[in-house]
């Protein structure tokens, strides 16, 4: 009888991906993985130090966990992730029920971890290993493999945002030799994945070391990726506007496989603002950026990132932030409230009163959705591409994924992993419906 994985993940996509990785890592040691926590042999939470809620609400996940543990004594219980690496071994004080606490940087050891906790045993890893963790993992199973796949290139970060825990729980940033990458990229395409998302907390300040003895920049790579049978889609994030190089803007111009969508975090539209958050770079120069990324890919779908509230930030710090959003005219973006996270240079800082940061976010966000509605009704009547990877919720619906990133349903009988091209008919909040064409 095969035992039983239940992963929670929460957070990045970086974090989807290492919870696949882990969940492959653990087929040998005979475990199947389980949608069910009450179905579990062993529980790994696979945690998020982002913003304050996310660390505790794995203490609360935990302690939702004890009638579990208590029913189920053989029960084993891990917890992975960026707040396993910031909190370590106090994991394990504060949660006696806890078997394992292991670090973004050496899930690879799980198995062995799992097979001490049978023994009884408890353990914390949160080394930075000498060892390349990916070296130490089995290839991709097909079984488990979609369409579209994730495939980290690049972690950690050496920018130290005055907001960011980052650069504490995932390290300085290591690039993966392009060999590697290469390596697994033709698994998946040999597995039927047609579509790949490099992954990386930087992940266009990816250098690695090239097949040719040289440094390839993620452009490199990138095109040489391009050159994979079968990998048909090419995808990035995330990105920090100071490493969009001219070859990686170069590539979105000319290279047919880089889809044309691009996540460019830039947070706040104050000069003094970024300085705080130590951002190393202005308003007008991210300005620049985008106009050049415009110029090499005129048809390119921006999204951003903003944080609202961040300590110090007025009124007229808030208006410039939305009138760089009017500017760009973004095709989506992601913002939250300033959460000040213990250890980082911003956490001491007098935080904006909560309800002026809740009014801010909210302005803005209602912004967003205006230019997130009008990019998706732009579709309409166009022509995109589209990679289905699902039957959709109606019957014989198929949904995918647009070359712009955008949700599509069509009424078809395409199978999934298919490529087709679609003409958008009509647009909904979060989707987009069409005809394969
Ligand atoms: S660039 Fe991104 S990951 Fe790095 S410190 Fe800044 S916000 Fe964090």
């Amino acid at each position: 009888m095969p035992k039983k994985l239940f992963i929670k993940t929460y957070g990045c996509q970086m974090n989807v991906y290492d919870s696949e990785r882990m969940a492959e890592a653990m087929v040998a040691e005979g475990y199947v993985t389980t949608d069910a926590a009450e179905e579990a042999d062993m529980v790994v939470l696979n945690t998020c130090h982002i913003r304050e809620k996310a660390a505790e609400k794995v203490y609360s996940d935990l302690g939702r966990l004890r009638p579990l543990k208590a029913a189920k004594p053989d029960l084993k219980i891990g917890v992975a992730g960026c707040v396993a690496q910031a909190e370590g071994a106090e994991i394990l004080a504060r949660m006696p029920i806890v078997d394992l606490v292991v670090g973004p940087q050496s899930y690879h050891r799980l198995p062995a971890m799992a097979r001490a906790a049978e023994r009884g045993e408890k353990s914390v890893d949160t080394d930075f290993p000498e060892e390349d963790k990916f070296d130490h993992l089995p290839d991709r199973p097909a079984a488990t493999l979609r369409p579209t796949a994730f495939l980290t290139v690049q972690e950690g970060c050496d920018k130290f945002c005055a907001f960011c825990v980052v650069p504490y729980t995932r390290g300085s940033e290591v690039s993966r030799p392009a060999e590697r990458i290469l390596r697994e990229a033709r698994v998946l395409a040999d597995k039927g994945v047609r579509e790949i998302t490099l992954l990386g907390q930087n992940v266009n300040a990816y250098h690695g070391a090239g097949t040719d003895g040289g440094d390839w920049s993620l452009a490199r790579l990138v095109r040489e990726l391009a050159r994979i049978d079968g990998l048909d889609r090419i995808r990035y994030t995330t990105s920090h506007p100071n490493d969009m190089a001219d070859d990686l803007i170069a590539a979105h111009g000319d290279e047919p496989k880089l889809m044309p969508y691009l996540h460019l975090p830039v947070q706040s539209g104050s000069d003094r603002i970024l300085k705080a958050m130590n951002r190393r770079h202005s308003a007008e120069s991210y300005m620049r950026l985008v106009e050049r990324i415009r110029a090499a890919r005129p048809d390119i779908v921006l999204s951003g990132d903003f944080i609202v509230g961040f300590p110090g930030e007025t009124e007229t710090d808030f208006a410039a932030t939305m009138d760089l959003i009017r500017a760009v005219n973004y095709g989506m973006a992601y913002s939250f409230k300033y959460s000040a996270r213990p250890g980082t240079p911003a956490a001491e800082r007098t935080p904006v009163p909560a309800g002026i940061a809740d009014a801010r976010l909210q302005a803005l966000q209602a912004l967003v959705t205006e230019q997130q509605r009008a990019c998706q009704q732009a579709m309409v009547g166009r022509e995109v591409t589209v990679l289905f990877e699902k039957p959709g919720r109606l019957p014989g619906q198929m949904v995918g994924k647009s070359d712009y990133l955008h949700a599509v349903h069509a009424a078809t009988e395409t199978p999934a992993g298919t490529i087709a091209k679609v003409r958008i008919t009509a647009s909904a909040p979060n989707s987009l419906a069409g005809t394969v064409v």
